[in-house]
């Protein structure tokens, strides 16, 4: 991996959110431009080596800074390293944006209704998605389900709230639906397969998923992705190719 490709970027901040989350700002350089719903890839030193490994962009892409989402893989070499991240730490920053999980690719059906269901940190490119004004004109209907396994898992709950306040002001289709599956005395606490093949997500929602008038995107765990895919299917809803479709799928790891 050549370093010509990076440009050197400065942690702004750092917040944990459990002993396994946390989420890190850092400088955006001018040059890196990236649509909603894209990922960065970021470098760190590990003795002469540079690991690189790629992330969602939870920020605008409006905004001044670049902030990620991150969980601790268990002996990972990088973000085992992460974690102790500290401001004023350097990063790389790939100068390239990657990725295709962006509102764009639909062309047809026409934007109605948009279905956002992630898992873990998956939630990160749906955040920068909400905080695009673009995505509040275009859909009538937004719903942002987020599947996490504790409560305490369920990062950005205020700041999503913020960012409807901000973004979506006016707006009247907006739903955050929290899924908590260890907790059995959450109002959803079933696995999204499970939620869609039996009604309840829907029943949730107030409203049905709909071939004609549905954009589905999955992004999280890659066994949820696939599995959630299949629930989808079943329901006759479609892979999106070459514009058409409902369903778009990034597996986060
Ligand atoms: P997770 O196990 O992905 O769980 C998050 C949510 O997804 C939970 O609600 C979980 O439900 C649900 N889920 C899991 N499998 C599912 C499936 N097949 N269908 C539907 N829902 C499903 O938890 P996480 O904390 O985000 O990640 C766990 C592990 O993933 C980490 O320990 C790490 O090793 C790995 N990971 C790696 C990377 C990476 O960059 N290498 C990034 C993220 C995560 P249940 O409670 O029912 O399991």
């Amino acid at each position: 991996m050549s370093i010509e490709k990076f440009s050197l970027e400065k942690v702004l901040s750092v917040h944990r959110w459990t002993n396994t989350l946390f989420s890190f700002t850092m400088t955006r350089p001018a040059h890196f431009k990236f649509t909603a719903g894209q990922f960065a890839r970021i470098g760190l030193k590990v003795g002469d080596d540079l690991v690189v490994r790629a992330y969602s962009i939870v920020s605008s892409p409006f905004d001044e800074t670049l902030e990620f989402f991150s969980i601790v893989v268990p002996d990972g070499a990088f973000t085992s390293n992460l974690q102790h991240l500290e401001v004023t730490d350097e990063l790389y920053l790939e100068k390239v944006p990657y990725g295709f999980l962006t509102l764009a690719r639909y062309q047809l059906p026409l934007p109605q209704d948009l279905w956002l269901l992630g898992t873990g940190t998956g939630l990160a490119p749906f955040l920068s998605m909400l905080q695009d004004f673009e995505t509040w004109q275009k859909y009538q209907k937004i719903n942002l389900v987020y599947s996490v396994r504790t409560e305490a898992e369920l990062a950005y709950a205020d700041r999503i709230a913020e960012i409807v306040e901000m973004f979506g002001e006016g707006h009247t289709g907006f739903q955050f639906i929290p899924i908590i599956t260890r907790d059995p005395h959450a109002q959803l606490h079933e696995r999204l397969p499970v939620l869609i093949a039996n009604g309840d997500l829907e029943k949730v929602a107030g409203f049905t998923l709909n071939p004609e008038t549905s954009h589905v995107m999955l992004c999280g765990n890659p066994q949820m992705v696939d599995d959630t895919k299949d629930a989808l299917k079943a329901r006759g809803l479609t892979m999106n190719r070459r514009g058409e479709g409902n369903i778009a799928v990034e597996n986060y790891w």
